[in-house]
Protein backbone atom coordinates (compact mmCIF):
# COMPACT_ATOMS: atom_id res chain seq x y z
CA UNK A 1 0.00 0.00 0.00
CA UNK A 2 1.21 3.64 -0.96
CA UNK A 3 1.16 5.76 2.18
CA UNK A 4 1.56 9.51 1.32
CA UNK A 5 2.70 11.60 4.22
CA UNK A 6 1.00 15.19 4.03
CA UNK A 7 4.29 16.88 5.61
CA UNK A 8 6.90 19.51 3.92
CA UNK A 9 10.18 17.44 6.18
CA UNK A 10 12.22 14.70 5.44
CA UNK A 11 13.02 14.18 8.96
CA UNK A 12 9.62 14.05 9.78
CA UNK A 13 9.34 11.27 7.42
CA UNK A 14 12.15 9.38 8.51
CA UNK A 15 10.78 9.71 11.76
CA UNK A 16 7.31 8.96 11.30
CA UNK A 17 8.80 5.89 8.89
CA UNK A 18 10.61 4.15 11.44
CA UNK A 19 7.50 4.49 14.18
CA UNK A 20 5.50 2.70 11.79
CA UNK A 21 7.73 -0.52 11.99
CA UNK A 22 9.55 0.72 8.36
CA UNK A 23 6.65 2.03 6.20
CA UNK A 24 7.51 3.27 3.22
CA UNK A 25 6.09 7.15 2.81
CA UNK A 26 5.83 8.97 0.25
CA UNK A 27 5.79 13.04 0.78
CA UNK A 28 3.95 15.13 -1.73
CA UNK A 29 7.29 16.91 -3.05
CA UNK A 30 8.64 13.81 -3.83
CA UNK A 31 6.63 13.67 -6.63
CA UNK A 32 6.61 17.29 -7.73
CA UNK A 33 2.91 18.00 -5.93
CA UNK A 34 3.11 21.59 -4.22
CA UNK A 35 1.52 20.74 -0.72
CA UNK A 36 1.37 23.62 2.50
CA UNK A 37 -1.98 24.06 3.50
CA UNK A 38 -3.10 26.70 6.07
CA UNK A 39 -3.19 25.31 9.47
CA UNK A 40 -6.52 26.51 10.48
CA UNK A 41 -7.67 24.25 13.26
CA UNK A 42 -8.63 25.29 16.82
CA UNK A 43 -6.64 21.79 17.66
CA UNK A 44 -4.20 19.08 17.01
CA UNK A 45 -7.17 16.69 15.46
CA UNK A 46 -8.58 19.61 13.19
CA UNK A 47 -5.29 20.21 12.12
CA UNK A 48 -4.22 16.89 11.10
CA UNK A 49 -7.67 16.16 9.53
CA UNK A 50 -7.02 19.86 7.31
CA UNK A 51 -3.73 18.69 6.39
CA UNK A 52 -4.81 14.83 5.45
CA UNK A 53 -7.91 15.87 3.19
CA UNK A 54 -6.10 18.26 1.81
CA UNK A 55 -3.32 16.01 0.48
CA UNK A 56 -6.10 12.89 -0.20
CA UNK A 57 -8.14 16.12 -2.03
CA UNK A 58 -4.61 16.10 -4.37
CA UNK A 59 -3.50 12.48 -4.54
CA UNK A 60 -6.87 10.14 -3.93
CA UNK A 61 -4.52 7.44 -2.19
CA UNK A 62 -4.51 6.57 1.30
CA UNK A 63 -2.62 9.31 3.28
CA UNK A 64 -1.37 10.00 6.67
CA UNK A 65 -1.10 13.53 8.66
CA UNK A 66 -0.02 14.57 12.17
CA UNK A 67 -0.12 17.45 14.26
CA UNK A 68 1.45 17.81 17.69
CA UNK A 69 2.56 20.68 20.08
CA UNK A 70 2.99 21.38 23.76
CA UNK A 71 0.80 22.08 26.50
CA UNK A 72 1.58 24.05 29.45
CA UNK A 73 -1.06 24.18 32.37
CA UNK A 74 0.56 27.33 33.76
CA UNK A 75 -0.12 29.12 30.50
CA UNK A 76 -3.38 27.82 29.90
CA UNK A 77 -2.62 25.28 28.02
CA UNK A 78 -0.09 27.36 25.46
CA UNK A 79 1.52 27.45 23.20
CA UNK A 80 -0.48 24.35 22.01
CA UNK A 81 -1.18 24.38 18.06
CA UNK A 82 1.20 27.51 17.72
CA UNK A 83 3.98 25.26 19.31
CA UNK A 84 5.81 24.83 16.01
CA UNK A 85 5.90 29.10 16.21
CA UNK A 86 5.91 29.91 19.78
CA UNK A 87 7.54 33.71 20.82
CA UNK A 88 7.57 34.49 17.09
CA UNK A 89 5.07 37.33 17.47
CA UNK A 90 6.55 38.42 20.86
CA UNK A 91 10.08 38.59 18.91
CA UNK A 92 8.92 39.82 15.25
CA UNK A 93 11.36 36.92 13.71
CA UNK A 94 11.73 33.46 13.22
CA UNK A 95 13.68 31.31 16.48
CA UNK A 96 15.98 28.86 16.72
CA UNK A 97 14.83 25.62 18.81
CA UNK A 98 16.93 26.71 21.56
CA UNK A 99 15.71 30.27 21.63
CA UNK A 100 12.33 28.71 21.89
CA UNK A 101 12.56 26.22 24.72
CA UNK A 102 14.83 29.21 26.59
CA UNK A 103 11.90 31.90 26.11
CA UNK A 104 9.58 29.28 27.67
CA UNK A 105 11.63 28.69 30.60
CA UNK A 106 11.99 32.77 30.54
CA UNK A 107 8.01 32.95 30.56
CA UNK A 108 8.09 30.11 33.51
CA UNK A 109 10.35 32.05 35.73
CA UNK A 110 9.19 31.80 39.23
CA UNK A 111 6.00 29.14 38.23
CA UNK A 112 5.65 26.26 40.83
CA UNK A 113 3.20 23.94 39.05
CA UNK A 114 5.10 23.45 35.44
CA UNK A 115 2.78 20.25 34.72
CA UNK A 116 2.79 19.77 30.98
CA UNK A 117 2.02 17.26 28.13
CA UNK A 118 3.07 16.93 24.80
CA UNK A 119 0.12 15.71 22.18
CA UNK A 120 -0.08 14.07 18.91
CA UNK A 121 -2.62 13.85 16.55
CA UNK A 122 -2.53 11.42 13.16
CA UNK A 123 -5.41 11.31 10.93
CA UNK A 124 -5.37 8.10 8.47
CA UNK A 125 -7.63 8.85 5.61
CA UNK A 126 -8.38 5.48 3.22
CA UNK A 127 -11.21 6.68 1.15
CA UNK A 128 -13.55 9.76 2.02
CA UNK A 129 -15.71 7.27 4.17
CA UNK A 130 -12.70 5.55 5.56
CA UNK A 131 -10.89 7.77 8.40
CA UNK A 132 -8.96 7.08 11.47
CA UNK A 133 -8.21 9.75 13.92
CA UNK A 134 -5.57 9.22 17.08
CA UNK A 135 -4.62 11.57 19.57
CA UNK A 136 -2.48 10.87 22.13
CA UNK A 137 -0.06 12.42 25.06
CA UNK A 138 2.92 12.48 27.08
CA UNK A 139 2.62 14.13 30.80
CA UNK A 140 5.80 15.47 32.20
CA UNK A 141 6.94 18.99 33.15
CA UNK A 142 9.12 22.17 32.23
CA UNK A 143 12.40 21.55 33.34
CA UNK A 144 14.26 24.36 35.56
CA UNK A 145 16.83 23.94 33.03
CA UNK A 146 18.30 22.55 29.99
CA UNK A 147 19.33 19.48 29.93
CA UNK A 148 20.45 16.43 27.46
CA UNK A 149 21.65 16.67 23.76
CA UNK A 150 19.35 14.10 22.08
CA UNK A 151 15.87 14.27 20.38
CA UNK A 152 14.40 17.77 19.13
CA UNK A 153 12.62 20.65 19.78
CA UNK A 154 11.81 21.28 23.19
CA UNK A 155 13.20 17.95 24.67
CA UNK A 156 15.64 19.84 26.51
CA UNK A 157 13.52 21.43 28.97
CA UNK A 158 10.48 18.22 29.00
CA UNK A 159 10.67 15.95 32.19
CA UNK A 160 8.93 13.04 30.28
CA UNK A 161 6.60 11.38 33.74
CA UNK A 162 6.71 7.87 32.81
CA UNK A 163 10.55 7.88 31.77
CA UNK A 164 11.18 9.94 34.89
CA UNK A 165 14.14 11.78 32.53
CA UNK A 166 14.43 14.76 30.24
CA UNK A 167 13.85 13.64 26.73
CA UNK A 168 16.50 14.93 25.40
CA UNK A 169 18.53 12.98 27.87
CA UNK A 170 16.87 9.43 26.33
CA UNK A 171 18.26 7.45 23.40
CA UNK A 172 15.62 7.70 20.88
CA UNK A 173 14.13 4.60 21.11
CA UNK A 174 13.47 4.34 24.51
CA UNK A 175 12.11 8.02 23.69
CA UNK A 176 9.71 6.91 21.45
CA UNK A 177 8.17 4.15 24.18
CA UNK A 178 6.78 6.76 26.18
CA UNK A 179 6.60 9.73 23.67
CA UNK A 180 2.89 11.30 22.55
CA UNK A 181 4.39 10.21 18.67
CA UNK A 182 5.50 6.69 19.86
CA UNK A 183 2.15 6.06 21.11
CA UNK A 184 -0.03 7.34 18.43
CA UNK A 185 1.96 6.01 15.82
CA UNK A 186 2.31 2.21 17.24
CA UNK A 187 -1.88 2.25 17.31
CA UNK A 188 -1.54 3.82 13.80
CA UNK A 189 0.55 0.79 12.96
CA UNK A 190 -1.65 -2.13 13.80
CA UNK A 191 -4.38 -0.44 11.70
CA UNK A 192 -1.95 0.31 8.50
CA UNK A 193 -1.24 -3.24 9.06
CA UNK A 194 -4.16 -4.60 9.36
CA UNK A 195 -5.29 -2.58 5.77
CA UNK A 196 -2.11 -3.42 4.03
CA UNK A 197 -3.21 -7.16 4.79
CA UNK A 198 0.17 -7.61 6.47
P1 LIG B 1 4.37 20.30 14.19
O1 LIG B 1 3.74 19.03 14.63
O2 LIG B 1 5.31 20.09 13.04
O3 LIG B 1 3.38 21.39 13.98
O4 LIG B 1 5.34 20.80 15.33
C1 LIG B 1 4.96 21.00 16.64
C2 LIG B 1 5.99 21.65 17.51
O5 LIG B 1 6.08 20.87 18.70
C3 LIG B 1 7.41 21.77 16.97
O6 LIG B 1 7.92 23.01 17.41
C4 LIG B 1 8.18 20.68 17.65
O7 LIG B 1 9.49 21.06 17.89
C5 LIG B 1 7.41 20.49 18.95
N1 LIG B 1 7.41 19.08 19.31
C6 LIG B 1 6.54 18.13 18.88
N2 LIG B 1 6.86 16.93 19.38
C7 LIG B 1 7.96 17.12 20.13
C8 LIG B 1 8.78 16.24 20.89
O8 LIG B 1 8.58 15.01 20.97
N3 LIG B 1 9.82 16.80 21.52
C9 LIG B 1 10.10 18.12 21.45
N4 LIG B 1 9.40 18.99 20.76
C10 LIG B 1 8.32 18.49 20.08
Amino acid sequence: MKLYFASGNPHKKKEMSRLLGGWELVLPKEEGIEFDPEETGRDFIENATIKAEALYSIVHAPVIADDSGLMVKALGGKPGIHTARYGEEEKGRKLSAEEKYMLLLENMEGVEDRSAMFVTALCLILSPERRYIIQESCSGSIALAPSGTAGFGYDPVFYMDEAGMIAAELPEGEKDRYSHRGKAARLMRMLIEKEAGR
